[in-house]
């Protein structure tokens, strides 16, 4: 178990990022997921911590604080202690083991059977702890190799019961294995390194390091074999020969020779550990594995790990791990994990520029890559405010690991995440780089009874920057900070029949750019010292996309009224530096990010009363207001057509709209329909006929609108 600690460290440090994918005995599963695998990663206190909130490096920031996200997740979890189950780990050590397999297995099972417990300090470090105390009854009963088998075959070898008898359980194998995880200091901003200590202790109070643990061993097998000895020496005279005594200790050394073995192994990945030559590697984290696998090979390892993380984090063993080591990890401290197997392969997968190097003088490893910056549109938007352009953004990750006390037991995982930024700078004339999104504006808007409203909008558009160098002079930078449109319009009355809105609603549409120019001091502050704006007209260039009055009209809207959003529809249009800056087929939109739009009535042919009907209702609302107009009153500003609930007055735009819609038979003098007040209109008897032979025609045949009315009046409009 010692030796698999140890192994475990050793794979760590020399194959770094390996270890990142990797979790393969409970010590180094648990270990690792606190601290370098966490670190490979992320957020927020209530949420579960994932790959992209440990990445997360917030736009103004240039190193992720993921120590400070996973400390504050243990600083407020209630769990603070508990029990691991390691079982699901024991078979893969014992399937690294070769054929001493059983005998580790059995040695675990023992182990993990008093349990491996779980305690979280309050100074946020996380201690396991194991007892060993059950290891001597793993060994003695072992489905293989069993010290019970060996007395057992010399009971039987030799013809003497009581050699079935050895107590080899006398042997004392009491104590305790402590791992200390010093989580306690992610909590602080720069608490980036996280060191882990192991220490063995015995009955007795002694205190082994990983090195002494296998002294340790080695003493207790020495124990095992004096136990054995001592039982065939104790034997009543004669009942074994002294060269049956001879060859019975003989028996035993072969027996335990295979233990012996098994100390050895850890000793030779001691060993090989300190005689590791430097090694660096580059490229991707599959030129790394590869390597990895070259260097087994020479090792005399047959054992070859799959081509991409992405293959190794599929293999069913390792998936399963790594699932079990996450599981145990939230089960025992609380805090949740969202991170799988096949996400964490395909991020190794996707680094870039990959340096890993192990530097055998001082054990230590490194490990290096680049990786995509998730937050690349907030970073941009962010320095182009500043007046800066980003030029590229990509985020690295460091993890160092120092095992140059890994015999003392202990080693420690620094990680950062960093964003690697380049920001250009600059003068007027030469390139341009940069793009940004940016939508801000200020909007005013009037009264819908008003003839005419005006909006100030703002079009989503990508921003550029143009910069030039002068020497020694500060580098200058002019930016495009805004653009938007300035749209005014008026309102347009339309037929459900109709198919097209008047551009003509649209008065004028105006693109302003904004350009500021300035900068960077030498504390790394913008300076802006102008500010202008350059303007476009872009009337001609702008319509409804395809929104017809017929599409838009809706029996339901009892408001009759819509907003018809305005797109632009030119040219596209580049700023000074000849970057587009509007391109054709953009929805122009406002500050608040609503749409840029139009205000549009549209209703059916007739309807006076505004109720979605055309009836004798509607004709006699007609008649009664021609009746007052003939009566002496001079203007159709001064007496009410409709009497629907939406009519405030005889100027409201609803009584225009009426007037719209009643005015059924044309006065030749009618042009541009749509935008035709009631006042100018002519509304007599003769729209009441039309309403009323309308009405006539549709009871009778059941068909409305255009097909009908054309029947009855030319033209429509
Ligand atoms: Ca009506
Ligand atoms: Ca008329």
């Amino acid at each position: 178990m010692k030796n698999s600690l140890f192994k475990r460290a050793v794979a760590a440090a020399a194959a770094v990022p390996l270890a990142l994918t990797q979790c393969l005995t409970a010590s180094f599963a648990v270990d690792f997921n606190d601290t370098a695998l966490i670190a490979a990663n992320k957020t927020a206190s209530d949420e579960a911590i994932t790959l992209e909130t440990l990445c997360y490096i917030a736009p103004d920031q240039t190193e992720s604080s993921w120590n400070t996200t996973i400390a504050n997740k243990l600083k407020t979890t209630d769990k603070t202690n508990g029990t691991i189950d390691i079982s699901s780990y024991i078979s893969t050590v014992t399937s690294k083991s070769a054929q001493y397999g059983s005998v580790a297995e059995a040695v675990l099972k023992a182990i993990n059977e008093d349990g491996v417990t779980y305690e979280l300090k309050n100074n946020l470090d996380i201690v396991l702890t194991a007892k060993t105390d059950k290891a001597i009854d793993g060994l003695y009963n072992a489905t293989e190799d069993s010290l019970k088998d060996l007395a057992n075959s010399l009971a039987a070898k030799y013809g003497v019961a009581d050699l079935a008898n050895i107590d080899f359980t006398k042997v004392s194998t009491k104590g305790t294995v402590t791992v200390t995880i010093g989580t306690s200091a992610l909590d602080s901003a720069d608490g980036k390194t996280v060191e882990a200590t192991f220490e063995f202790v015995d009955e007795n109070g002694t205190k082994y390091d990983v090195e002494g643990t296998l002294g340790y061993a080695q003493a207790k097998l020495d124990e095992v074999k004096t136990v054995a000895y001592d039982a065939i020496d104790s034997l009543p005279a004669g009942a074994l020969t002294d060269d049956e005594i001879a060859s019975a200790k003989a028996d035993v050394d072969a027996k335990l020779a295979d233990y012996q073995k098994l100390i050895n192994k850890a000793k030779n990945g001691i060993n090989k550990a300190n005689n590791a030559a430097d090694k660096s590697v580059s490229g991707t984290v599959a030129d790394v594995i590869a390597a990895v696998n070259s260097q087994l090979k020479t090792s005399g390892y047959k054992r070859q790990l799959p081509a991409t993380a992405s293959a190794i984090m599929a293999n069913a063993t390792v998936k399963e791990n790594f699932t079990n080591a996450i599981n145990s990890f939230e089960n025992t401290t609380g805090v949740a994990i969202d991170i799988d197997a096949a996400e964490l392969g395909a991020f190794a997968d996707s680094l870039e520029n990959v340096e890993a190097t192990y530097t055998a003088s001082s054990k230590s490893a490194s490990f290096k890559a680049n990786f995509e910056d998730a937050e690349i549109d907030e970073v941009k938007a962010y320095y182009l405010k500043q007046g800066k352009e980003v030029v590229s953004s990509e985020k690295q990750i460091t993890i160092d690991v120092d095992g140059s006390k890994a015999l003392q037991g202990t080693g420690s995982v620094e990680v950062h995440i960093y964003r690697i930024l380049e920001l250009k700078d600059i003068e007027v004339s030469s390139t341009t780089t940069s793009t940004s999104e940016t939508t801000t504006s200020t909007t005013t808007t009037t009264s819908t009874d008003e003839e005419s409203t005006t909006t100030t909008t703002t079009v989503a558009t990508e921003s550029s920057t143009t910069t030039t160098t002068a020497g020694d002079q500060p580098v200058v930078t002019t930016v495009v900070q805004d653009t938007y449109v300035e749209l005014e319009s008026t309102y347009g009355f339309y037929l459900d029949i109709d198919e097209e809105f008047s551009k003509n609603q649209i008065e004028s549409a105006v693109l302003n750019v904004v350009y500021t120019k300035g900068y960077t001091n030498d504390e790394g502050t913008v300076i802006v010292d102008e500010t202008w704006s350059e303007t476009y007209d872009i009337k001609d260039d702008v319509d409804f996309g395809s929104a017809t009055p017929n599409n838009t009209y809706t029996k339901n809207n009892d408001t009759f009224k819509y907003e018809i959003p305005v797109f632009y529809n030119g040219a596209g249009i580049a700023d000074k530096t000849g970057k587009i800056i509007l391109q054709p087929g953009k929805k122009l939109a406002d500050a608040d990010e609503e749409i840029a739009s139009v205000v549009v009535y549209i209703g059916v042919k007739g309807d006076a009363d505004l109720n979605n009907m055309v009836d004798g209702a509607d004709a006699s609302l007609v008649l009664v207001y021609n009746a007052a107009l003939s009566d002496g009153v001079t203007s159709g500003n001064t007496v009410q057509l409709s009497n629907s609930k939406l009519v405030a007055g005889p100027t409201s735009v609803y009584d225009n709209f009426a007037a719209f819609l009643a005015d059924a038979k044309h006065d030749a003098s009618i042009v541009n329909d749509w935008n035709v007040m009631k006042a100018d209109r002519l509304i007599d008897g003769t729209d009441a006929s039309a309403i009323l032979v309308y009405n006539a025609e549709t009871v009778e045949t059941g068909i409305f609108g255009r097909e009908t009315w054309e029947k009855i009046v030319d033209p429509i409009h």
